[in-house]
């Protein structure tokens, strides 16, 4: 089978976070030769909670609901832990903060509108043509979960059109961050 069927085979799996896998995720730690503690539970329970993507700013504060002596430390080391074990992964929003998602769901990438600042995911299947692409003319395995591409959502894409906006200006407004 070829890496590219393999890839196809992957796809429509865009959000897959059963609780079962959150409840896993502290024995996988552990397995790993990590120190799994209660400070750390609070940031999985947050994560667990949270839909779509969350900041690590947006984390700390959830965390610091349910227990609010939580550090913003706990929480990065735990974010990178989570990461590391491949629970969890990061994307970057325009101003290049790291957006978290949260579930240990990956298979997406994101568009993101620099216009309006709204935010969609690319799922797999629609990348699909694109990450073939660079397979077969680079040979290179491109990471969809970090894929963030800029650009004008369609609401602002049509607004940008009628009021006189060229493609080529709004071309220039678009941008990759691999
Ligand atoms: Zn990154
Ligand atoms: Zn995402
Ligand atoms: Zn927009």
């Amino acid at each position: 089978m070829s890496r590219g069927a393999t890839a196809a085979a992957r796809t429509g799996s865009a959000h897959r976070a059963a609780p079962a896998d959150w409840a896993a995720i502290p024995e996988r730690i552990r397995r790993s030769g990590l120190r799994w503690t209660a400070r750390r539970q609070v940031v999985l329970d947050a994560l667990a909670a949270t839909r779509g993507h969350i900041t690590g700013s947006g984390l700390v504060a959830a965390c610091r609901a349910i227990d609010p002596a939580t550090t913003p430390s706990t929480v990065y080391r735990t974010l990178d832990v989570l990461e590391a074990i491949g629970a969890i992964a990061h994307s970057h929003g325009l101003d290049g903060r790291e957006e978290f998602h949260a579930g240990p769901a990956r298979d997406h990438g994101h568009l993101i509108c620099s216009a309006c600042g709204s935010e969609q995911e690319l799922a797999a299947p629609d990348a699909a043509v694109l990450l073939d692409a660079l397979r077969r003319e680079h040979g290179f395995e491109a990471s969809l979960e970090h894929l963030s591409i800029s650009g004008r959502c369609a609401v602002c894409a049509a607004g940008a059109e009628s009021s006189g906006t060229s493609a080529a200006e709004a071309a220039d407004a678009s941008g990759l961050q691999p």
